[in-house]
C-alpha cells in the first residue's frame, strides 16, 4: 500500500526504535526522565523559548495552551478553518470554557484588520478577548504557509491589546523548510507554540509546547490534570530527539514529491488541483472525473493507494518519508488509469 492519507502514518525509523530501546529513563512526573528533559531543552532552544514541555498529542498541546492562557468565559480569536476550531472536539469550549470567535482567512491567514475589529472593547456585555490562535502550516488550506509578515502584524495587534498569541505549528517545520525561515523566527510572533513530532518528523508519539518558564510551569499542571503526566517517557521522547536530529531537513523531499504529484495530477483530464502546493499537502477536486470523493478513494484503494476524502468534491494526498519518488510515479499512473472510468 502507498499510504498518502496523512503524514501521521509514518512508521518509526530504525534509529528511532533503537533510541526507544536504549533511552535512559526516570519518572517524568518528578521531572527525572533525562531523555525527555533533553528533548524539551532541545525543542526550547530550536524555538527560542525559555522552556518546552512534551505532550501526548498536538490536540493536548493546543488545549493546554488555552487552559494556561485563558480564564473561563474569555473569548479566543481563531481562523474559521483552523484545526483547533474544526477538529478538536470543541475542546476549547468543553475544557478551557472559552468562546471561540472564528474569522475567515485567506489561505489560512487572517487579515490583521479583521482580528483587530474582533477584539472586544470594555463593555459590561462583552467577554474578555484574551488569546489569538494562528496555524502554520494551515492544514485545511492545503499546507499553506502563513506569511511571516502576517504573523508579525497579528502579533503586534495582540500586544497592542494586551493579549497572547498561540501558534498551532503542528507542521511548523514544514513551513520552515519550505520558506527558509527558521522555526525560531516564526516562534517570535507567538507567546506559545505547539508542534507535532508525530507527523512529517516521523516520531511515533508526541508534541511539544513551548513558551516562557512561567507559562510552562502552569502548563505542566494542566497537563497533569488532563492525564498527560507520564512516567518513563524517555521511551517515546528518545525517538522524538531522533526526529529533530534527522528528519527536519529531509522534509524538503516530501515537498518536492508533493509538487511532482500535484503537477502530474494537474495534467490528468478531469482532475483539478485546488491548492497552491507549498508543502506536503495536495487537495484535488474530482467532480469532473465521474467519481465522488468516496468512490475515487475506493477505486484507488483497490489498486494499492490510500488517499483521504477531504470535502464534498475533494480528496487529499499527503507526502511523507514512507512515500518514495517511485511511489509518486506509480500513484500518477494508477490515477491516470482510474479517472476515465
Ligand atoms: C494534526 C494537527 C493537530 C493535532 O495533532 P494530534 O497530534 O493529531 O492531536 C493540530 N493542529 C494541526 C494544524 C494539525 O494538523
Amino acid at each position: 500500500m502507498i499510504d498518502l492519507r496523512s503524514d501521521t502514518v509514518t512508521k518509526p525509523t530504525e534509529a528511532m526504535r533503537k533510541a526507544a530501546y536504549t533511552a535512559e529513563v526516570g519518572d517524568d512526573v518528578y521531572e527525572e526522565d533525562p531523555t525527555v528533559n533533553r528533548l524539551e531543552e532541545r525543542a526550547a532552544e530550536l524555538l527560542g523559548k525559555e522552556k518546552a514541555l512534551f505532550v501526548t498529542s498536538g490536540t493536548q498541546g493546543n488545549q493546554i495552551a488555552a487552559l494556561t492562557h485563558c480564564r473561563p468565559g474569555d473569548e479566543v480569536i481563531l481562523e474559521a478553518n483552523s484545526h483547533i476550531y474544526v477538529y478538536e472536539v470543541a475542546g476549547f469550549s468543553a475544557l478551557a470554557n472559552v468562546q471561540s470567535r472564528p474569522i475567515i482567512g485567506n489561505r489560512g491567514a487572517m487579515d490583521p484588520e479583521d482580528v483587530k475589529h474582533a477584539i472586544r472593547s470594555e463593555n459590561i456585555h462583552f467577554p474578555t478577548t484574551s488569546l489569538i490562535c494562528m496555524e502554520n502550516t494551515h492544514n485545511l488550506a492545503g499546507g499553506a504557509i502563513l506569511p511571516i509578515e502576517n504573523m508579525q502584524a497579528i502579533y503586534k495587534v495582540a500586544k497592542d491589546n494586551n493579549m497572547n498569541v498561540h501558534l498551532d505549528g503542528a507542521r511548523l517545520f514544514n513551513a520552515s523548510v519550505a520558506s527558509g525561515i527558521s522555526v525560531k523566527e516564526y516562534a517570535k510572533h507567538a507567546d506559545s507554540v505547539q508542534f507535532c513530532l508525530s507527523k512529517g518528523l516521523g516520531a511515533p508519539v508526541g508534541s511539544i509546547i513551548a513558551g516562557t518558564e512561567e507559562f510552562i510551569n502552569k502548563a505542566r499542571k494542566w497537563r497533569k490534570m488532563l492525564g498527560g503526566g507520564l512516567r518513563q517517557v524517555g521511551i517515546i521522547a528518545g525517538p522524538g530527539l531522533v526526529a529533530l536530529e534527522e528528519n527536519v531537513d529531509r522534509l524538503i523531499e516530501d515537498h518536492v514529491n508533493a509538487k511532482i504529484l500535484a503537477d502530474g495530477l494537474a495534467n490528468i483530464d478531469g482532475i483539478i488541483v485546488e491548492n497552491q502546493v507549498e508543502t506536503n499537502i495536495i487537495i484535488v477536486n474530482v467532480k469532473n472525473t465521474g467519481h465522488t470523493p468516496e468512490s475515487f478513494v475506493t477505486a484507488l484503494k483497490e489498486q494499492g493507494i490510500l488517499a483521504g476524502v477531504f470535502g464534498k468534491e475533494t480528496v487529499r494526498f499527503v507526502t511523507h518519508y514512507d512515500v518514495s519518488r517511485e511511489d509518486i510515479d506509480k500513484t500518477l499512473a494508477v490515477i491516470e488509469g482510474t479517472v476515465p472510468m
